[in-house]
């Protein structure tokens, strides 16, 4: 039977204290016990039920952790208050010191960062691979490898991990595959293919509204009690935690992510067609011209389509600002970095949100300084979007 991940959110019900149709916020940092003995066992771990201090865990996060991992397909997941801190906080709990992970070399710039700068702080290295070329993947494992890291669909290129394929090696040599889905909620379910761990920044398409960070780990049952462990656990001793109100919000607005997708993803793929067929070197998963375009629909839950990020190549820095300028000023979307809001947002990586990878490497992975990233809204009249973003262009002799 297919995987029905908006299904397995609606069929959760949680009720108010009162009968509220929302769960009731559990507006509280810590938690009486009425003996004492009951406290020691909560913190050793032994009380099912009992909350202890928010930074461990609270009736609240725990709704919207529960949400997301019925969304992904694992046993539980635990919230965090960024996607960072989710990242972070797993890779920390998976890594010693001496470990090594094999990345991808296109992820988002935060974690590439993390991985190149900071983690080796910890004597923990990174190498990182093209990531579609599981050869290449295979070869760069070693003795000392732990983990396996990449995003379903990366950021900014949209280049497709191959999960299955990926989750293969894992399983040979004993790694744990950790994939970052926030680009592709819904669409793909990474767990579903074999991976271990799924992150989401739920900054982005799931909460949708641009009003919040946060951040999410889907799991074992198991692992996540590691990260949750009061001697030794990242999550709990690096302390990212979500705050309950914002995660009462976030789990309202996960409610329509399914229509929310549906939308971006329709309004993708018809600019995507447009722009490829105006003669602009176009990047979409949906088309048939990407290269991983059968990959990709060999993974999707279909009905969700393939997802609301398209980038653009139009040849120049200077060209592509000019164009994000003039696209703000017609009000067709904003100049801004993030993604999965209801209005287009569009930025240009090389000097943004990828500027913490070198020029060199840029250049060798492809991301050129024309290319433009967009998030695509959920714009009721896309047609009429569409041809004014062509103005835009046709002024701009970005079109030939
Ligand atoms: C934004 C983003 C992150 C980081 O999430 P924050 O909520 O900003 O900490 C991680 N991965 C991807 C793919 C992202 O787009």
């Amino acid at each position: 039977m297919a995987f029905k991940p908006a299904n397995n959110i609606q069929d959760l019900q949680y009720f108010g204290e009162f009968g509220g149709v929302n769960p009731s916020i559990s507006d509280s940092s810590t938690y009486t016990f009425l003996s004492a003995k009951t406290m020691f066992d909560t913190f050793e771990g032994n009380a099912d039920g009992c909350y202890l201090y928010s930074r461990h865990s609270s009736p609240s996060n725990l709704y919207l952790g529960e949400a997301l991992a019925a969304m992904e397909g694992t046993e539980t997941a635990n919230v965090s208050a960024s996607g960072m801190g989710a990242i972070t906080a797993v890779l920390m709990q998976l890594c010693d010191a001496g470990d090594h992970i094999v990345s991808s070399r296109t992820i988002y710039g935060g974690t590439y960062a993390f991985l190149k700068n900071f983690a080796p702080k910890f004597n923990m290295s990174t190498s990182f691979v093209a990531i579609t070329n599981l050869e290449a993947v295979e070869a760069s494992i070693t003795s000392k490898t732990k983990v396996l890291y990449c995003e379903s669909v990366s950021n900014p290129l949209l280049e497709i991990a191959d999960i299955r394929g990926l989750a293969r090696l894992a399983k040979k040599y004993q790694l744990t595959l950790v994939v970052d889905n926030t680009f592709s909620p819904l669409s793909i379910s990474p767990a579903t293919l074999g991976a271990d761990i799924v992150i989401h920044s739920l900054t982005k398409f799931i909460n949708g509204a641009s009003d919040t960070v946060g951040g999410v780990v889907c799991a074992s049952q198991a692992f996540i009690n590691d990260l949750r462990h009061v001697n030794d656990g990242a999550a709990m001793l690096l302390g990212a935690t979500m705050d309950s109100l914002r995660a009462s919000s976030i789990l309202k607005n996960l409610r329509t992510l399914h229509i929310r997708m549906q939308q971006h993803s329709k309004n993708a793929l018809y600019l995507a067609e447009k722009f490829e067929a105006d003669g602009l070197k176009t990047v979409y998963p949906g088309l048939r011209s990407h290269p991983s375009h059968v990959l990709f629909k060999s993974m999707m839950n279909t009905e969700y389509g393939f997802g609301g990020m398209l980038t653009i190549d139009v040849g120049s820095i200077t060209k592509a600002n000019a164009l994000m300028e003039l696209m703000q000023n017609r009000n067709l979307g904003y100049l801004a970095v993030s993604l999965g809001f209801y209005k287009t947002l569009f930025s240009a990586p090389g000097t943004s949100t990828s500027s913490e990878i070198p020029e060199e490497e840029q250049k060798d992975m492809g991301l050129s300084n024309g290319l433009i990233r967009f998030s695509i809204g959920l714009d009721a009249d896309i047609a009429r979007t569409y041809s004014m973003m062509r103005d835009c262009m046709a002024e701009l002799n970005i079109l030939t």
